[in-house]
């Protein structure tokens, strides 16, 4: 008899995991509390793969060999747990697709940066002429492609939740960006298991597997000293300089150091400026070395990179006005870095639903950079509150339209309008994609 695997949560890596999972030889079963995407639902109809939405039935789950968990769906949840007493192994799609693939696996997780860096890799290793495949939280998912394609590189976007489903899976090359609060609700509000979460990163990793890491993050510097290394370590720094395997900064140039390799390059070349695009751009270029990929192919990577949308997105100019789509910066740090790559005054769009902000953070830099700010939200107390008496001029707006007509009348020629919004978006929108856009179509329609 063949193994159950039920696989909760029928997004796009649930329905990956549930056509690896059948051509792997499993008995299938998929289960949704919520109603399926269309194309999901005829996906798992044209397999052949039995599903039911709207509900969990214990009766078809709990006789489970195997569970696929969407990283969605919290631990504490009652179906969730009974499994776990059941000692049912419940893993991530990540784990489960790693158990079929001998591709190299480079991966990426950190609480900012994580989609740009991934992409910028995985072109740099395009560019470099490796057959690779982007996944993680990107586009298709990983146990889809482990599925249907033959790559022998995988670039991965991994999220803390991803991490905490995966138990033996093994990082070859491991990229921790930074680590700063966020999603602490599903930490128990501990600092240190959000940290241990992040750290799953490199669990596994043996003398020839590679730790990127950023060596000024407070907390990944304090981490790192409690553990002992197997694996060899590349950190990138501003603060430091790496003679041996790692990158940094010196005369406004980054030099990079792998296996008596270098790489160099003057940051004002780099496509994505700002100083948390130098980090993103230090850990890619490492990766590069790691891969062995030519020095030619690293830059024309690094001065090419077009970005990826909402993430400081410079979109176009009306009347001598710059307009910046930021949509993703959905908590403080990463408005922080957005705030800080400014190099004109600016009128800053924020606002929506925060996870307990301190906006004290941002004082200094908004006093510095910040003309005016334009609240987009349906409650901006908070926000008002903070910088009543920093900054001259503060409106308050609950729609896209109205935000971008105050900040294009506010703003001078020369100035530059930023959404760098440092909430989540539900309050007005569905998800950042769509509030990046409806900023986009507003600029458009000046
Ligand atoms: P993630 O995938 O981790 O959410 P993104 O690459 O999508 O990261 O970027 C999210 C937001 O964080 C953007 O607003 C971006 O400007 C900002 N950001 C990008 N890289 C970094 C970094 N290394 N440190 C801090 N903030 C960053």
């Amino acid at each position: 008899m063949s193994e159950r695997l039920v696989i909760l949560g029928a997004g796009e890596s649930g329905v990956g995991a549930a056509l690896l999972g059948k051509a792997k030889g499993f008995e299938v079963f998929v289960s949704d509390m919520g109603a399926l995407k269309d194309n999901y639902r005829d996906e798992l109809n044209d397999a052949g793969i039995a599903f039911e939405e709207g509900r969990h039935s214990t009766g078809l789950i709990l006789n489970a060999s195997l569970v696929v968990k969407s990283p969605g769906i919290p631990d504490n949840v009652p179906i969730i747990r009974e499994l776990k007493n059941k000692n049912i192994p419940v893993v991530s799609e990540i784990e489960f697709a790693g158990r079929y693939t001998s591709a190299k696996k480079i991966c990426v997780t950190g609480s900012n940066g994580k989609t740009t860096t991934t992409t910028m890799i995985y072109e740099m290793l395009k560019l470099g002429g490796h057959n690779v495949g982007l996944a993680g939280n990107i586009g298709q998912s990983f146990a889809r492609q482990v599925a249907t394609m033959d790559y022998s590189y995988y670039v991965l976007e991994l999220s803390s939740f991803q991490l905490d489903g995966m138990f033996e899976f093994k990082a070859d090359v491991a990229v921790l960006m930074n680590i700063t609060p966020d999603h602490l609700d599903r930490y128990n509000n501990n600092m240190q298991e959000y940290i241990n979460s992040k750290f799953r990163i490199i669990q596994n990793q043996r003398v020839n597997d590679v730790f990127i890491f950023f060596a000024d993050d407070e907390l990944i510097a304090r981490e790192i000293k409690t553990r002992e290394a197997t694996q060899m370590l590349a950190p990138f720094s501003f603060s430091r300089i790496l003679t041996k395997n790692g990158a940094y900064v010196i005369n406004d140039k980054m030099i990079v150091n792998y296996n008596q390799n270098k790489f160099e390059m003057t940051i004002y070349d780099l496509a994505l400026q700002g100083k948390h695009n130098l980090c993103n751009s230090m850990a890619a270029a490492i990766v590069g070395k790691v891969a062995d990929i030519r020095n030619e192919f690293i830059r024309e990577c690094l001065t090419g990179f077009a970005g990826v949308e909402h993430r400081l997105e410079k979109y176009i100019s009306v009347h001598g006005i710059e307009f910046i789509n930021d949509s993703k910066a959905t908590n403080i740090n990463s408005a922080w870095y957005a705030l800080e790559s400014m190099t004109k005054p600016t009128v800053w769009i924020v606002g929506g639903v925060d996870k307990g902000n301190d906006y004290s953070e941002l004082t200094e830099l908004v006093k510095e950079k910040v003309r005016a700010i334009i609240c987009l939200g349906k409650d901006n107390t908070k926000i008002v509150n903070a910088f009543a008496g920093v900054v001259p001029d503060i409106v308050e707006t609950e729609s896209m339209q109205h935000a971008v007509k105050s900040a294009y009348f506010m703003a001078e020629k020369g100035d530059v309008v930023l959404l760098s919004p440092a909430c989540a978006s539900f309050d007005l929108f569905n998800n950042y994609e769509e509030r990046g856009k409806m900023f986009k179509e507003e600029v458009r329609n000046l």
